[in-house]
């Protein structure tokens, strides 16, 4: 169900859940303060209470109303890459509650760089706990149509378009002068160690958090999938199991069933990416063959969703 920005904000001051777009992916958003608003998104998403969520705002000067500290190297990252795909986890204050953050002495904290998302953010005022607007372990959506076809047409959803990132958002957790990356994105550990000034820092040089929630089975289709690390392979597959979908990042495998080429380029890949899943997923395969990616680090973000994507046990023969 489409609704306007103004009964967005309306729904979500009302302790609702409404989907919203960002730059990333579509987020299930709902009023952080609220512990019965968050509830909900838990509720929507089926998604284990253990896995905490990442709380948006609209102003830097928000950061200390959840923040019980801001360390100068965090502030350098924000200003770096705020509004954008950065996610900083930082020690929470007391008040903030357990429900957004899953009984971790943290709380993870980002600005969007979505013009709707923004006004959202900066009209209502609040806080918005906003995970992917998806079913737990699935495809994450970037259009309010995916957002549909994964929730239900009951789902609130204020329509920004298709997502430009595509994929969630890199996440930093910093301790005082120490970074660790928790989960791979758009902006590398090259970019966040530039601004820093130095590389990240190793789990035995500090006691930082491990990432909870960070599932092997994660971003999945419904379709099974399987990763090759050579076009070769997936030929010789899909030759064995004509009914294969593929997701290709060189050559062609020429299948009878569907197959999909993402561009050579990672960040039009990673805008693509979900998609891409999602209409290869819709073609009913009985399987989805997905070539790696190249092995550079300028990938690392799409092969870390698609492992996971593929972390899945083949079907029974
Ligand atoms: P998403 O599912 O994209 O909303 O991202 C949420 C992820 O952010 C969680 O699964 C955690 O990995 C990470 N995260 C959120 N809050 C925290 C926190 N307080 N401490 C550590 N990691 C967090
Ligand atoms: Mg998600």
């Amino acid at each position: 169900m489409r609704i306007s920005q103004v009964e967005a904000i309306e729904r979500l001051q009302r302790g609702e859940v409404v989907a919203i777009p960002t730059e990333t992916v579509y987020g299930l958003a709902a009023d952080a303060r609220n512990a019965m608003a968050v509830a909900k998104i838990y509720a929507t998403k089926q998604r284990p209470a253990n896995n905490p969520l990442i709380v948006h705002i609209g102003r830097i000067e928000q950061v200390n109303d959840w923040a019980s500290a801001f360390p100068p190297l965090a502030q350098k990252l924000a200003a770096a890459f705020w509004p954008g795909p950065l996610t900083l986890v930082l020690p929470a204050r007391e008040e903030v509650s357990m429900a957004v953050r899953a009984g971790e002495p943290t709380v993870a904290l980002r600005i969007p760089a979505h013009p709707v998302a923004l006004a959202l953010l900066n009209e209502s005022g609040l806080g918005l706990a906003a995970p992917s607007a998806n079913k737990y372990t699935q495809l994450s959506p970037t259009t309010a149509d995916h957002v549909e076809a994964g929730l239900g047409v009951d789902i609130p959803v204020l329509d920004g378009g298709a997502c430009q990132v595509g994929i969630e958002s890199t996440i930093v957790s910093v301790h005082e002068d120490k970074w660790m990356l928790l989960r791979p994105g758009m902006i590398d550990a090259a970019a966040i160690s530039a601004i820093a000034g130095q590389p990240a820092a190793t789990q035995t040089e500090v006691d930082l958090p491990k990432v909870p929630g960070q599932h092997l089975l994660h971003y999945s289709p419904r379709t099974p999938c399987l990763l090759f690390s050579s076009t070769q392979a997936m030929r010789d597959y899909a030759q064995q199991h004509p009914k294969s979908a593929a997701l290709l990042f060189s050559g062609d495998l020429n299948l009878t069933a569907k197959e999909i080429h993402l561009p050579a380029d990672p960040a039009l890949a990673a805008e693509q990416l979900y998609a891409a899943l999602h209409t290869l997923d819709a073609v009913q395969a009985e399987i989805i063959l997905i070539e790696s990616p190249p092995a550079t680090a300028a990938w690392d973000a799409l092969r870390d969703r698609l492992q996971r994507a593929a972390y899945q046990p083949l079907p029974a023969k």
